[in-house]
């Protein structure tokens, strides 16, 4: 049988246990109202202020000023890929322009250039997508509508350090594999997004946080449900939203805060789980390669590869054997891939290093 609490997917990832035990009950009959959360009406008293106290979580969480707006947004985040150029550079007259540093940014690039110019200033496929620019090293126009960038690589397990300066330009970050696993200061960014089914619930709902001067950017004549005015004016409610996706990012929220003890405890213990295994990676380097550089190193996704191509199999057997699952790389570069994100405790990751160890002592 397959453990939920060694479940290292790439996402939809674990969920926090007591985050499931409430789910339950919540979808046979909420404690507040006597109700499923599935047969819940969006328009209910219940629900709004459900999507009140999960904006609110989401703001104490990562101390979001009032200036910025918190959205609950369908489509995931690819719907972002093209809602931001359509919103941001559809009149401008220069190029938007982004980093393409692994799979997710190179699509990010690819759909914004269905719909307006997009110009990438760094390209890190040449290396196999292993390594990360430094910020000053690139070459950045003043002129640009904004500047896109991927904050943490989740198929091949990249991680940026900080966010590059602004040079005037609004920042824009996909922050999908790594929201709310660290602290990060929103007042650098124009707009963040992030959808659920990393850190903070399951697949339906995206995250975005968004300056309020960015809406006098965008131009009239949009499809309602592309604008982000949309949905600022109506509080993330026009159409019908995904309730249940809200309740269980909710949940999760309040998890951050109450049982982990907030964003900066979550850094911590993040860096300690992601050491763990780097060590123990490290330390089988005769029969295991890293994908990323060292410098370029994320905490939430660790990709790597057997150097036999027999033990590949013979690994993900035996790990599923014992409970483990997801730990098959993505299908763009195969290998193995650990997911660390918040809800895989700390003792799952050192139930994933003595996995680790033991096939290196009987297989090394
Ligand atoms: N950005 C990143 C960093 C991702 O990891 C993913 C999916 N794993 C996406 C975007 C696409 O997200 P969605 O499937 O929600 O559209």
């Amino acid at each position: 049988m397959l453990s939920n609490s060694l479940n290292f997917s790439g996402g939809p990832g674990a969920l926090p246990a007591c985050v499931l035990e409430q789910t339950q009950q919540a979808i046979v009959a909420l404690p507040e109202t006597g109700l499923s959360i599935l047969g819940m009406s969006h328009r209910s008293p219940w629900f709004k202020a459900l999507l009140l106290e999960a904006q609110e979580n989401i703001r104490q969480l990562l101390n979001v000023p009032e200036r910025y707006h918190v959205l609950f947004l369908q489509g995931g985040s690819s719907l972002q890929f093209s809602m931001i150029p359509m919103n941001f550079a559809a009149q401008a007259r220069a190029p938007a322009e982004f980093v393409t540093s692994g799979y997710w940014s190179g699509k990010a690039v690819g759909e914004a250039a269905a719909v307006v110019d997009a110009r990438v200033v760094w390209d890190g496929a040449a290396d196999g997508y292993r390594k990360l620019p430094t910020w000053n090293s690139l070459q950045r126009s003043e002129g640009a509508p904004f500047f896109h960038y991927v904050s943490n690589e989740t198929v091949e397990g990249l991680q940026f350090r900080n966010a590059p300066a602004s040079n005037g330009v609004p920042l824009i970050a996909d922050m999908s594999s790594d929201f709310l696993s660290r602290r990060f200061d929103i007042g650098e960014y124009a707009m963040v997004y992030a959808h659920a089914q990393k850190n903070l619930g399951p697949a339906g709902v995206t995250v975005v946080l968004i300056d309020d001067a960015m809406l006098a950017r965008i131009p009239d004549g949009l499809p309602p449900m592309l604008d982000y005015r949309t949905h600022v004016t109506h509080g993330s409610n026009y159409n019908t939203p995904p309730v249940f996706s809200i309740y269980v990012l909710n949940l999760v929220s309040r998890w951050l805060r109450d049982e982990i003890g907030g964003v900066d405890a979550m850094q911590r213990i993040n860096a300690r789980k992601a050491a763990t295994l780097y060590d123990v990676l490290e330390r089988h380097d005769d029969m295991i390669e890293l994908h990323a550089d060292h410098a370029a190193r994320s905490v939430m996704n660790i990709a790597f590869r057997f150097k036999e191509p027999q033990l590949h199999e013979r690994f993900l057997v035996e790990a599923n054997a014992a409970g483990f699952s997801g730990l098959e790389g993505h299908r763009s570069i195969g290998g193995m891939r650990a997911s660390l994100y918040n809800a895989v405790s700390e003792s799952a990751v050192q139930q994933l290093a003595q996995l680790i160890a033991e096939f290196g002592r009987r297989n090394g």
